[in-house]
């Protein structure tokens, strides 16, 4: 049988496999190296942004050239950026991430190997025993909406797509359960289609940065794409998501530990002692803890200086 990595190496994708907690990991070649694809999310974000607005002052080139230091820093502290929801093909990140609606992702890769073993198609989930997948979910939490997402999932796919998951924005935010969110985690990572994933981490950060004062997340989609090239819009997703789960926590950001705190204009929101801030920092090896920060003396004053 010809799985979804071949599939989509036929396609013209390329297409690495590692070994993650014990599941194979489909991962596609970041778009950085291959041809550029039609982007539906790339068109609809261009059309609807002029341009994220400046703050404090700082010009827009400014504006353009922190964020992207900001990314080159991220980079650094994070070289293993990735989605955290185990998956190996698009089926199973679209149900993943639909499955990840307020809970953890750990949680969701506790329960996905069993339900993907025994639900491997569109057609398994639309024809699926509401009782053992409720069993299945239970763990996630809200498992009866889920149970009846998953259903609905399988079917809408079966009836309306040939049982193929979508590789358009439109198309896919027309399934239930499906929104932006969810929409740009697949095209971004299942597809190699550039997406900016806004959930609360990142929402949280681009605002944090100066980035966008809106809290609306397809407003923070637009003016935060605005910024980037858009071959760069999914790593920067996990970056952000990366470090708002380890270091720019809601509550309690790191500052004092934060490799991006010369470029931040949110630096003091959070501890700035050191040693007190590095305990606050979560999963984060030392070699990568102690990388360079990335961020000269020039870069001292956040706003404005580097245009
Ligand atoms: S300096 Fe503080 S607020 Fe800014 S990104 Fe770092 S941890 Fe977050």
């Amino acid at each position: 049988m010809v799985g979804a990595s071949e599939v989509l190496e036929q396609a013209g994708a390329q297409v690495t496999r590692t070994t993650h907690g014990g599941r194979r990991r489909l991962a596609l070649v970041p778009p950085r190296a291959r041809s550029a694809r039609p982007s539906t999310v790339s068109d609809d974000a261009g059309a609807a942004v002029a341009a994220a607005a400046p703050v404090g002052g700082e010009s827009r080139t400014a504006l353009v050239r922190r964020a992207r230091r900001i990314n080159r820093v991220l980079a650094e502290r994070y070289p293993d950026a990735h989605c955290e929801l185990d998956f190996t093909t698009p089926l199973e990140l679209l149900v993943a991430t639909v499955l990840s609606a307020q809970t953890t992702d750990v949680r969701v890769n506790s329960v996905t190997p069993r339900l993907f073993a025994k639900y491997r198609t569109a057609a398994d989930f639309a024809s699926g025993d509401r009782e053992d997948l409720e069993t299945i979910l239970q763990p996630t939490g809200f498992f009866r909406a889920k149970t009846q997402s998953v259903i609905g999932l399988g079917q809408a796919l079966c009836e309306r797509f040939d049982g193929e998951v979508p590789n358009r924005l439109e198309d896919l935010v027309t399934l239930p359960g499906v929104g932006r969110k969810t929409a740009n985690v697949v095209l971004g990572n299942a597809f190699g289609i550039p997406g900016i994933t806004v959930d609360t981490h990142f929402g949280r950060l681009s605002r944090r940065f100066g980035w966008t004062v809106s809290e609306d997340p397809v407003q923070v989609e637009h003016e935060v794409g605005s910024l980037f090239e858009k071959r760069d819009w999914t790593m920067l997703s996990h970056r952000l998501i990366f470090h708002g789960r380890r270091t720019c926590h809601a509550r309690k950001p790191a500052c004092g530990a934060c490799p991006v705190a010369k470029l931040c204009p949110a630096y003091g929101t959070g501890e700035t002692d050191p040693e007190k801030a590095r305990k606050l920092v979560k999963d984060v090896p030392p070699a990568q803890f102690d990388a360079p920060e990335g961020a000269g003396p020039e870069d001292v004053s956040p706003l404005g200086t580097l245009a």
